[in-house]
């Protein structure tokens, strides 16, 4: 025993290995030298041999100095909450790096004077929406509800319909939110049916504002009634009262697919005084609030104090100029992935999986927008069918897989998957293919 922990090599002579010294460069030497330090603890206890020290240490190396991860994303969900929402495109990733080192972010670089902070990306999101007058982006959209609802109702009341008072998920409720900025609600109508009467009489002398949020994630069907924005305005008009719209799911424009989504330029044209939106969902951004409308109001939520804590960085700012202002998002390629190029993709990887003597086959799949939108649509697409017990060791592969088990069988739904991915996609299957759990 004793010889056998002598013979363990020392942590100098593993750290000079020329493999495990670039990790430390690449990873941090104190992350690099604990792994070191576990695997010859593992060979003290007799579970590795003193030779396996080495390539086992080199074998449990991350592979980057973040612990998150790379994954595919196979579930059929475009938006999924638990993978990051929207993946960025190329052009907002080269953004990111660009702007990750020292950057113009706040300088104007023609008189060296300080410039307005985001000015490019802000100017690239008004000219997408050509309907605000001004435009200001903080953390995400629960930030910007969070500094409208502060600036112009704090301590006094927002007027808004029982049927919009949502849970958007992970147990986070818009009406907890926003009586947390010491406004109060006032809650008007029924849950499935409110009239522009209801909201006429709860306006009063106390009201800050009145707020109109898209139920994004349910549908209410049958005896209904909502008060579109166009019949809300003539009234805030009336009394001088900000018009809020919170249309959550990121369009700016009009999305043919998605027509019971609403879009921030639509709701500024019937008249909404401000429209918030998230900047990962359906605008396929990093994860931001996009505040649209009146340049007077806007400029009233970017004097207050608050806006300071929910302002956004500069890698934020860079992804989200590039996503509005760059080419089509991995988002929007998604949601028009046709149905016939989803099968023939799905044909082709379960040909070749069945090659290798995978059992794989093509089902048919309903794809969803996810992340709380567009709750109704079911999305025609393709996914590759294996053993559900594959689901497990997919997940825990690498890259990590993630899939979802639907009767009895592990669906791979190519709608999330870029087309670019699709060799990786069956790399990560054939590893693990032959590892079905008993
Ligand atoms: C998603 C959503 C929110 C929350 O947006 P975050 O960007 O996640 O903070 C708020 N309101 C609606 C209607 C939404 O759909």
């Amino acid at each position: 025993m004793m010889d056998h922990r002598r013979s363990i090599p020392r942590t100098d002579v593993l750290l000079a290995d020329p493999r495990l010294a670039e990790a430390g460069r690449r990873l941090g030497s104190e992350r690099v030298k604990g792994v070191v330090v576990a695997m010859q603890q593992r060979a003290r206890e007799g579970a590795i041999s003193p030779e396996e020290v080495l390539p086992a240490a080199l074998a449990a190396l991350p592979a980057s100095a973040s612990g998150l991860r790379r994954v595919i994303n196979a579930t059929g969900v475009l938006l999924h909450t638990n993978l990051g929402r929207a993946p960025l495109s190329a052009a907002a990733r080269e953004a990111v790096d660009r702007a990750a080192g020292a950057t113009d972010i706040e300088l104007d670089l023609d008189t060296g004077a300080r410039g307005r902070r985001g000015r490019t990306a802000l100017a690239t999101l008004a000219t997408a929406v050509p309907e605000a007058e001004a435009v200001h982006v903080v953390n995400n959209n629960a930030a910007a509800l969070a500094l409208a609802a502060t600036t112009f109702a704090a301590g006094r009341e927002i007027v808004i319909s029982r049927g919009e008072l949502i849970e958007i998920g992970d147990g986070f409720r818009l009406p907890d939110l926003l009586v947390a900025t010491g406004a109060r609600l006032r809650e008007v109508g029924t849950t499935n049916r409110t009239a522009v009467r209801d909201y006429a009489e709860a306006i009063g002398p106390d009201t800050g504002m009145v707020l109109k949020v898209h139920p994004s994630n349910y549908r209410v069907e049958g005896f209904t009634a909502s008060v579109p924005i166009a019949e809300l305005e003539a009234l805030c008009r009336r009394h001088r009262i900000p018009l809020v719209g919170d249309a959550g799911s990121g369009l700016l424009r009009p999305e043919p697919l998605l027509p019971d989504e609403p879009d921030v330029a639509t709701w500024l044209r019937q008249g909404a005084d401000l429209v918030t939106t998230s900047g990962d969902k359906l605008l396929g951004g990093p994860q931001s609030g996009l505040i649209f409308g009146r340049a007077e109001l806007v400029e009233r939520l970017r004097r207050h104090p608050l806006a300071r804590a929910l302002r956004v960085d500069k890698l934020t700012l860079a992804a989200l100029e590039a996503t509005v202002g760059g080419p089509g998002t991995p988002t929007l390629d998604a949601l028009h992935a046709d149905a016939a190029g989803l099968r023939r993709r799905a044909g082709g990887l379960a040909a070749r999986l069945r090659d290798k003597a995978v059992a794989a086959e093509v089902v048919d799949s309903a794809g969803v927008v996810g992340g709380g939108g567009a709750p109704g649509v079911r999305l025609r697409g393709a996914a590759v069918a294996l053993d559900e017990r594959l689901a497990g060791v997919l997940r825990r592969g690498e890259p990590p897989v993630l899939g979802r088990v639907e009767r009895g069988r592990c669906l791979l739904d190519l709608r999330a998957v870029p087309e670019a991915d699709d060799e990786t996609l069956l790399n990560a299957v054939l590893a693990v293919a032959h590892h079905v759990p008993d």
